[in-house]
């Protein structure tokens, strides 16, 4: 079969239509109500116990800590009150065997490491021995983007890890207690008060930054190495269990879904068999099934596996003048045959390249796969163009379904949609009805990521054009730290005034 056609098959397979993306949204809202009922493994709806979102008046100096999927982010943060702030940070990339540690505390004096040297560098002066006397401990929020039951604001039962780590003495232990420990070991003057999502993060630094007219976001979502999302619910829908204390006159708390396991079972999602495929090779397997269509841990090996797929069929031919053995790396690894050795960040340079010979995409094939050039043609680039499209816009499709979910599931749809006055003409919207923070690199990179939401959001019953022009979206670029800075520091005035009882 000619290369293009053939492409062309296998782009299809990630399809998601219309009909598609409404039988996933109906599913995704039953498993977020179910979640709000009971312990569910499915989208387990975390409560977060944070019950307000940030104004912009708070102030104070905090800190965060932020272990990612790829990064470790130490950050402190001076807040003015004024929705400005100021903010020092630090970043490494973790090492590989940091997330594969034999035992539970490497990891976490890893990370006390990182936090005394961080202060060493920018905070001297909390570091004198004055200081740690007076016990005047400056509250730190820990933002941990993996799913771990919280009991209170400050503390949370891993429950798997995901995206990599794999760290089996972890799991069932609270992993504030074990932070705490690694720091106290060091004699930092620092408490944990809250632990957080990167979701939650990302939300409260924008929420902390809009001005004080602007609709408060209620909406947080991560697309990075992997996916989640946090939204605003009604107290009163949480019929499960809340076992830790909170503000007594709040209505509602934020959830973190856990939407990286939506639809385990397969009955909704699409499914072609290179998911198949990489799924069986992956850590977890069965689990996590949305985040392994969705996020960027994922996207380059499914690309990478389709890709192989092509060349090593003699009719189809991909990159036919390529042989394995005649193009060696120096470790004797070639990344286009090596699993997980594809980042997602070729999917954005596809999408962005609509240069007739597509130089930019085959420079990138050749850096990323190791294929000498001139093993990659314009037919070639254009068979990867097709199939990292079809990839990354059923990413981007079903990224819009979960999001709706949230949307409709919080309710916030549901206001008239004119209430606030739209000027049709000036094709300016006034205010917004729903703002959402989203933060992660495939978010950010991917070239129409947030025009492929917004195509799902209208042919959603209970959006659809109307209100859909009224959703906010805006990117809280780092924002996981700064915003978990914020949480730390309303609750430490919490835990101090004595209002989070419960
Ligand atoms: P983290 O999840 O650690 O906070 P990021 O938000 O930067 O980090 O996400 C990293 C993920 O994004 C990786 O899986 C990587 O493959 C993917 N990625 C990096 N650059 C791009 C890009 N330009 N376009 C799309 N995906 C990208
Ligand atoms: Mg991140």
């Amino acid at each position: 079969m000619a290369l293009l056609e053939k492409a062309n098959r296998v782009a299809h397979q990630f399809d998601l239509t219309d009909d598609d993306v409404r039988r996933c949204c109906a599913h995704f809202i039953n498993e977020l109500e179910v979640g709000l009922q009971r312990r569910s493994p499915a989208v387990c709806q975390i409560p977060t116990y944070v019950t307000e979102v940030a104004y912009g008046t708070e102030k104070g100096l905090s800190l965060a800590v932020d272990l990612g999927g790829t990064n470790l982010r130490v950050c402190s943060v001076d807040l003015c009150g004024d929705s400005t702030y100021t903010t020092k940070q630090s970043k490494i990339t973790i090492p590989t065997r940091i997330m594969t540690a034999q035992k539970a505390s490497d990891l976490f004096h890893f990370i006390a490491e990182q936090i005394q040297h961080f202060l060493q560098t920018y905070h001297q002066e909390l570091l004198t021995p004055d200081k740690a006397k007076t016990a005047e401990l400056l509250s730190l929020g820990f933002t941990f983007s993996y799913p771990a039951y919280q009991n209170s604001i400050n503390s949370g039962i891993l429950l798997r890890w995901t995206k990599g780590f794999d760290i089996p003495d972890a799991i069932g232990q609270d992993v504030c207690h074990l932070l705490q420990e690694a720091i106290n070991e060091l004699h930092l003057p620092i408490k944990i008060t809250a632990l957080v999502n990167d979701a939650l993060g990302a939300l409260m630094f924008r929420a902390y930054a809009l001005p004080l007219s602007e609709t408060r976001t209620s909406v947080g979502a991560i697309f990075g190495t992997g996916t989640n999302g946090v939204y605003l619910e009604k107290l009163h829908n949480i019929t499960k269990e809340l076992e830790g204390a909170y503000p007594p006159a709040s209505n509602e708390m934020f959830i973190s879904c856990e939407w990286g396991s939506f639809d385990n079972g397969l009955l909704v999602q699409p499914n072609t068999k290179y998911d198949t495929s990489l799924d069986q090779v992956s850590v977890n397997r069965g689990n996590q099934m949305f985040e392994k269509r969705v996020s960027g841990m994922f996207l380059g090996e499914l690309l990478r596996i389709a890709l192989v797929e092509m060349h090593e069929d003699p009719e189809v031919g991909l990159f036919r003048e390529f042989r394995e053995d005649a193009a060696t790396e120096a470790d004797g690894k070639i990344p286009f045959f090596t699993q997980w050795a594809v980042d997602t960040s070729i999917l954005s340079i596809a999408e962005a390249d609509n240069s007739g010979e597509l130089l930019p995409l085959r420079q990138k094939i050749a850096d990323a796969l190791s294929i000498p050039e001139f093993c990659i043609g314009v037919e070639d680039a254009q068979a990867v163009k097709l199939i990292a499209n079809a990839i990354g816009k059923r990413a981007a499709r079903l990224a819009g379904t979960a999001l709706a979910s949230v949307i409709l599931k919080s309710g916030r749809s549901l206001v008239n949609p004119h209430t606030f006055p739209v000027d049709e003409d000036s094709n300016t919207t006034n205010r917004a009805l729903i703002d959402i923070a989203v933060d992660g690199s495939v978010v950010e990179f991917y070239p129409g990521f947030e025009a492929y939401m917004r195509d799902t959001w209208r042919v959603i019953d209970g959006i659809g054009p109307a209100i859909e022009r009224r959703i906010r979206i805006g990117i809280s670029k780092d924002g996981s730290s700064i915003g978990a800075a914020i949480i730390a520091l309303i609750a430490a005035q919490q835990f101090q005034n004595g209002s989070n009882v419960a």
